[in-house]
């Protein structure tokens, strides 16, 4: 099986996209411009911070780095180095002076055995497997000029069907989804040791109550996990069950049902409220509405630039310039009683994610802004820190 050929569907969609979007088109001109000059120094910057693991001195990791390379039919001399941290994290850059460069952090290697590494070293050749890196959504989504938030919105669901396709790349090199799974499950707990069973079941039910949650804040899973570049990791741990299930692996599964069923994993991440027809989506739109005008407005105002931010996700024409801010401020707080009786806690936090978004992108985030925001928080029964972690999310991929 070529990697090509498993390679999330929407990933791909979404990648081709992107590629064609102005702006994504301008940051990658201004990228080459910078190359051109030289060497971006990341591989000094490597050599600085972190060990460079010879084959001599990690066999055993360049022996399943090369099976990898081989599976994917990869051709790049691949450099491997570790990095001092007691967080499970691994990272692959783009290529520099015709090299791969792949980050360990210490604890990862230490603390994962060979199938849950190999599914770890595939996953990031994925990402340069499938040029990822072509999207370079950190310095779109934190650059001097930050995407619009369309364009930001469209970024993080890419981000997180690019992240399947490098799941996918990474069990297809480790051929063993319970190793596969519980690499999923240590990198998403922090457990490595032995007193912890891991159940499989267990783990995927988390995604079924996901679906169902209708639990307070604060208990249960990370729910903020949900709205990031990477999916929460028992949903990747689904979608890669599904994909071991189809034909592309170990089942009979078509490749259509397949991306199917992802897609309906994933779409409790996705803001598919702005569009929506349901009674449950209007709520949620209009609450998003009348939430950021508000905030707009709580400090000087609301500028054109906070006007042009409005009218990208809204649609042109759609910010009134005989708009009462007043008055549409008196129907905030009924808003969010409707849209708190109708939506999720999921929901919920999509709306506030999204005002975070569109926040961010009409520039910085002042501290009336941020009062307002709190206090929606409150009243939606979202905890606060979720508005920080939305605000400051970090976005490079790894
Ligand atoms: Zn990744």
């Amino acid at each position: 099986m070529k990697p090509e050929e498993i390679r999330c569907q929407n990933d791909l969609q979404l990648y081709n996209t992107l590629l064609k979007h102005r702006d994504v088109i301008k940051v990658n001109e201004m990228i080459a411009r910078q190359e051109e000059k030289g060497p971006t120094g990341l591989r000094r910057h490597l050599l600085a911070t972190s060990v460079s693991l010879s084959k001599g001195m990690a066999p055993s990791v360049h022996k399943m780095a090369d099976e990898c390379i081989e599976t994917l039919e990869m051709d790049i001399p691949l450099e491997l180095y570790v990095f001092p941290s007691p967080q499970f994290n691994a990272m692959c850059f783009k290529p520099e002076e015709g090299r791969l460069h792949v980050m360990f952090s210490s604890s990862l290697l230490e603390g994962f055995k060979d199938d849950e590494l190999k599914f770890v070293i595939g996953h990031e050749l994925g990402h340069h497997v499938y040029k990822h890196h072509d999207i370079p959504i950190g310095y779109l989504l934190k650059g001097q000029r930050p995407a619009s938030p369309r364009l930001a919105l469209e970024l993080f669901a890419w981000s997180r069907y690019a992240e399947i396709s490098a799941d996918r790349a990474g069990a297809h090199c480790a051929q063993n989804l319970d190793a596969v799974a519980r690499a999923l499950f240590k990198l998403a707990s922090g457990l490595t040791s032995d007193f912890v069973q891991f159940d499989l079941d267990d783990f995927l039910k988390q995604v079924s109550e996901m679906q169902i949650v209708d639990a307070e804040p604060g208990q249960g899973a990370p729910k903020q996990d949900w709205f990031s570049t990477h999916p929460f990791s028992p949903m990747r741990v689904k979608a890669l069950e599904l994909f071991d299930q189809s034909v592309m692996a170990n089942g009979d599964t078509s490749k259509d049902d397949l991306e199917v069923a992802v897609q309906g994993v994933m779409s409790l991440m996705e803001p598919s409220y702005l569009e929506g027809k349901t009674k449950t989506a209007i709520h949620m739109r209009r609450l998003l509405f009348a939430a950021s005008i508000c905030v707009a407005n709580a400090s000087d105002g609301i500028s054109a630039e906070e006007i042009k931010t409005f009218e990208e996700f809204f649609g042109k024409g759609e910010f009134d310039k005989n708009l009462n801010v007043e008055q549409l401020s008196a129907t905030l707080d009924d808003r969010i009683k409707t849209a708190k009786e109708m939506a999720s806690v999921p929901q919920r936090m999509q709306v506030l994610r999204d005002l975070c978004t569109m926040s961010r992108s009409s520039g910085r985030t002042t501290e009336p802004e941020r009062d307002v925001m709190n206090d929606i928080a409150d009243k939606l029964d979202v905890p606060r820190s979720f508005i920080c972690q939305s605000l400051a999310q970090d976005v490079e991929p790894d």
